[in-house]
């Protein structure tokens, strides 16, 4: 560990403030920042248009993290989960998620989580610390690495991450600071130049906390909404008996959120729970007004849960429901279950026994 300032764990407008400390102008702040994500960029002194002292300054006082060495298991079907230690020994996941058009790449916000989903594998390891931006940010910059390093006939996609869904371990909008932090680097132009459009940010539901969100960032809003009503929803998701399922959708009906755009709710189909038509139609009346989209998530099984998952034939039924209610649904498609990288699935062994006592 170092006591030297991480320049990857800053904002362009903190780094602009940092420089300005060190007796430098703004713009040069501006050029570290094009520096910092510029592919195969690890060194101060590789800052070619910064003078030779300053260069020397910056070594001296501040460093580039970096993820180094990932442990990478892939999927037969071409995803990617990554392990990435932190400086702490801690282990974080992200997946990766390739496509002819498009890399996704689903990103961690906490080690555990608080939540406690009754369905979730996450939820088990309990929690144990928020992600500061740059380790946010790193599992983007180490997945473009390994992205690029891989030989053309053997990348199913693009060459970098074209979409980030935070959606891994953790709940992003209980570490809201540095979420947004890790945002603004990921969407800056001299940042790692992504779309807000290709970015999601997926919630449990804090109810206080989505304003904020909205009026911070133009990312889009996925919702973990998983029942229609409060007695399903709160055995899935002990959040529900603070925020309500009424409370969630007045949340969302009051989202700040251009036109045009649409929050994506998510619904885990479990076996005999949340899955009979009766639930479909419910769930049709209780999103109407919402400017939304809908995805259905065939549940993963994880041994020692108690949660089936719902047939392919009843979950297209389903689906047919809220279509004929003119609803845009989706059934996504599960990928990477055969190295427990699919959703809910991210909970590593290392994690778990580091477990701090609470
Ligand atoms: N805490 C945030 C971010 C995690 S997103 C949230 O709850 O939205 C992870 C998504 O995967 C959530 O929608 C979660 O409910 C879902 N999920 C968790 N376990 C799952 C499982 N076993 N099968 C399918 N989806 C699961």
């Amino acid at each position: 560990m170092t006591d030297k300032t991480d320049l990857r764990n800053l904002t362009q407008d903190e780094i602009i403030r940092y420089v300005e400390s060190l007796g430098q102008p703004a713009f040069r702040g501006r050029q570290i920042m094009s520096w910092l994500y510029r592919p195969g960029i690890t060194q101060f002194s590789e800052m070619t248009d910064l003078a030779k002292e300053f260069r020397q300054i910056l070594s001296d006082n501040a460093r580039i993290s970096r993820f180094t060495d990932p442990v990478l298991e892939c999927s037969s079907d071409g995803c990617v989960k990554f392990g990435f230690t932190l400086d702490d020994g801690r282990i974080i996941e992200s997946v990766l998620i390739p496509e002819p058009d498009r890399n996704t790449l689903c990103v961690s916000s906490q080690v555990g989580c608080a939540m406690g989903c009754s369905f979730c594998l996450t939820a088990t390891m309990g929690f144990i610390r928020n992600l500061i931006p740059s380790e946010i940010v790193g599992q983007v910059c180490a997945a473009d690495e390994f992205l690029r390093s891989q030989p053309e006939g053997e990348r199913i996609g693009p060459e970098r991450v074209t979409n980030v869904v935070v959606m891994g371990m953790g709940e992003p909008l209980n570490n809201l600071d540095n979420l947004l932090k890790a945002l603004s680097i990921l969407t800056e132009q001299r940042g790692l130049d992504l779309t807000n459009r290709r970015i999601t940010v997926s919630t449990c539901g804090i109810v206080p906390k989505m304003r904020h969100l909205g009026e911070n960032s133009d990312a889009n809003l996925a919702i973990s909404l998983h029942a229609t009503n409060d007695a399903t929803r709160s055995r899935l998701m002990p959040i529900n008996d603070r925020y309500p399922l009424d409370m969630l959708l007045a949340a969302c009906r009051d989202f700040p959120m251009p036109k045009r755009k649409r929050i994506m709710f998510e619904y885990i189909l479990f076996k005999g729970i949340n899955d009979s038509d009766a639930c479909a139609r419910e769930l049709a009346k209780k999103l109407r007004e919402i400017p939304c989209k809908i995805n259905l998530i065939p549940y993963n099984e994880s041994p020692g849960l108690p949660y089936e998952s719902t047939p392919m034939p009843r979950i297209l039924a389903f689906q047919k429901i809220l279509m004929d209610a003119n609803y845009s649904v989706f059934i996504r498609s599960s990928r990477g279950s055969d190295i427990s990288a699919a959703c809910g699935q991210l909970a590593n062994k290392e994690a778990d026994c580091q477990r701090l006592p609470t």
